[in-house]
């Protein structure tokens, strides 16, 4: 339970003096609520048993959202191509909480991203069709938003014609669009996002500690009682009344501690492989929504970044570390080239990101027609598996798993995330329209501050506070001009980054912005988390050594013909092979 006599920030910080006394608790405490997994539904499912007043622990094997929740595409949606699939309450729901995320919940975190549907050039009848198609469309989602009211929290459509969707995204090919609509959507730093949720949860006293797998179930009689853990040398029992398994794709291992795999969670990974390329490479000021044969590509702004993805493909390979191959690549380019004036080609490229879509095992063979609602299972007594749905609806997902628990839980209050804004929601919008005033007052530039501001919302403070007891800090990171050598001081004492890789792949995304992927931001951001963290000179070599390294495998990967080779390269292995299915690996993330 949270300590009343200190703030909700302080509460909330993720430090490496809160880690320690976290593990004290994971050793002590029974616990009413432990959730295994640290991804989005994980951090929700904490946070949501949090709400309720509940003592809850999580633990993560590597680090907060290293699994899929970092790897997404980004957006909080309701899945427009959904609509055509006909999952009209899929996207009810979704549009539902995206307001609620980018209204109240998280302001600071989900913001508006305006998309173009551009409307193919086939003979007049085909381009009425089209405009007539994708505008019920498109006027459907918009319904489902709600038309007007405050909880929207996005503009509604509007048409274009070819000049006037040419004049949004001049790169567009003049042969390839008849005219568009425009759309808006939800934009989120996922990684940052989960980070968010996971310390607003230990504001509320969860006890969040990363750096631990599950590896068992500890029963008695057909009641959970706990789980078997480890962290690299120790093991132990922690003991809880519920067990909530939140581990997306490694769901089937957890079914597979069960005395039956069969009434556990079926779930099949595809892989979804996204390219980074530089602002530069292509005008626009909008996003784009092309449809691909099997599903849709998004072209989407990212700061001074395009992030265009994604793919769709089945994967059995290692699933700590989904590699993308060149093929994937080629696919990639060969669709957004398609629509774009000057073809891009992988010169252009900075980063690239593969992640794996946790879907529920159904009849179907195809991955793209799997689906992407989720599901809740008690197959023994204590313990409940989650895992499918989207990170949208991350909350939705959270607050079932948690109702369930908490019919073992007598007493328990009603969920209270749909009212609780995360942590540096509070305050944001007054700190955004004096960013100016903000950014004078700390001899900053307006663009490092609404850099801060949109990262951090009003915990910006915390970030100004430690630049003004140590200017440097202030700085910019070597090979990263965008990110200031602050944000990796927070990260290491506030938001429970205990790696270099930790820093460069997920609280900052350094790692998929720049071309160097991160190599020459590493030794800066070592010797800071040193300092944070007392590594020893060997250690600080070792952290640098290891990013190198995990560089260096995946731009290999990526130069390989297939997943095969592609998964050979990336997990430093001599031979492909289907063998290995790759648990969190809390060394390699
Ligand atoms: C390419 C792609 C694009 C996507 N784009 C979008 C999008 O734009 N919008 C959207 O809403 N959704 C999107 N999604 C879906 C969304 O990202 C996922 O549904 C969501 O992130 C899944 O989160 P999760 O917490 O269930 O799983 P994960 O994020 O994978 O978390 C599971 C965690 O469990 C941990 N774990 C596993 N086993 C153990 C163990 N034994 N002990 C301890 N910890 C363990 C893992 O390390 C991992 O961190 C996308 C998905 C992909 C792949």
């Amino acid at each position: 339970m949270r300590d009343r006599s200190e703030s909700r920030y302080a509460a909330g910080a993720l430090s490496p003096q809160r880690r320690a006394a976290d593990l004290r608790r994971l050793r002590e405490e029974r616990f009413d609520v432990l959730v295994v997994g640290g991804g989005v539904t994980g951090a929700g499912a904490a946070l949501d048993a949090a709400s309720r007043g509940l003592n809850v622990a999580l633990i993560e094997a590597t680090d907060l959202a290293s699994g899929t929740s970092s790897r997404s595409s980004k957006l909080i949606h309701g899945g427009l191509r959904y609509l055509e699939q006909l999952e009209f309450p899929l996207v009810h729901e979704a549009l539902r909480e995206r307001g609620l995320l980018a209204t109240l919940l998280a302001p600071h975190l989900v913001r508006p991203l305006p998309f173009l549907v551009p409307l193919p050039r086939e003979g007049v009848f085909g381009k009425a069709w089209h405009r007539f198609y994708y505008g019920a469309g498109v006027a459907l989602y918009d319904a489902f938003a709600g038309i007007v009211g405050h909880g929207r929290g996005m503009p509604l459509h509007r048409h274009f014609t070819a000049h006037g969707a040419r004049r949004l995204f001049p790169s567009l090919k003049e042969s390839a669009v008849a005219g568009a609509i425009r759309y808006y959507d939800g934009q989120v730093d996922d990684a940052r996002f989960v980070v968010t949720l996971a310390r607003t949860a230990a504001s509320l006293g969860a006890a969040i500690v990363t750096g631990i797998t599950a590896t068992g179930l500890v029963r008695d009689a057909r009641e959970v009682i706990g789980v078997e853990v480890s962290d690299g040398t120790d093991e132990w029992t922690i003991h809880a009344r519920t067990v909530i398994a939140a581990t997306g794709v490694w769901s089937s291992d957890v079914s597979s501690w069960l005395p039956d795999a069969r009434i556990g969670l079926r779930v099949r990974a595809s892989k979804g492989v996204h390219l980074v390329v530089p602002r530069s490479a292509i005008t626009g000021e909008v996003g784009l929504i092309l449809r691909t044969q099997k599903s849709v590509l998004f072209v989407i702004p990212w700061g001074g970044h395009w992030i265009i993805g994604t793919t769709d493909t089945e994967w059995e390979l290692d699933r700590a570390h989904p590699a993308a191959s060149a093929q994937d690549i080629q696919y990639l380019l060969a669709q957004v080239n398609a629509v774009l004036e000057r073809p891009l080609t992988t010169e252009d490229i900075e980063g690239v990101y593969a992640g794996l879509r946790p879907l529920l095992s159904g009849e179907s063979d195809s991955t793209s027609a799997l689906s992407r609602e989720h599901a809740v299972v008690e197959p023994l007594l204590g313990l409940l598996l989650v895992a499918g749905g989207k990170f949208t609806t991350y909350r939705v997902m959270a607050e079932d798993v948690v109702d369930r628990a908490a019919r073992r839980l007598p007493g328990t209050r009603r969920s209270g995330t749909a009212g609780l804004p995360l942590l540096g929601a509070d305050g944001w919008h007054s700190l955004w329209r004096d960013r100016a005033d903000l950014a004078r007052r700390h001899g900053l530039s307006t663009g490092v501050v609404e850099h801060l501001l949109e990262r951090y919302g009003s915990l910006i403070v915390e970030l100004l506070a430690m630049i003004d007891a140590r200017p440097d800090l202030g700085e910019a990171l070597p090979g990263a001009p965008e990110y200031v050598a602050a944000e990796v001081v927070y990260a290491t004492r506030n938001e429970g980054a205990r790696h270099v890789v930790d820093v460069l792949t997920r609280r900052t995304r350094i790692s998929v912005e720049t071309a160097h992927r991160g190599v020459e931001t590493a030794q800066r951001a070592a010797e800071l988390m040193a300092t944070e963290l007392g590594w020893s000179p060997a250690m600080m070599k070792e952290e640098v050594r290891a990013y190198r390294a995990r560089v260096k495998a995946e731009r290999e990967s990526q130069r390989m013909p297939d997943d095969l080779t592609a998964d050979a390269a990336r997990t430093m292995r001599a031979t492909p092979s289907r063998g290995s299915t790759g648990s969190p690996d809390p060394a390699r993330a």
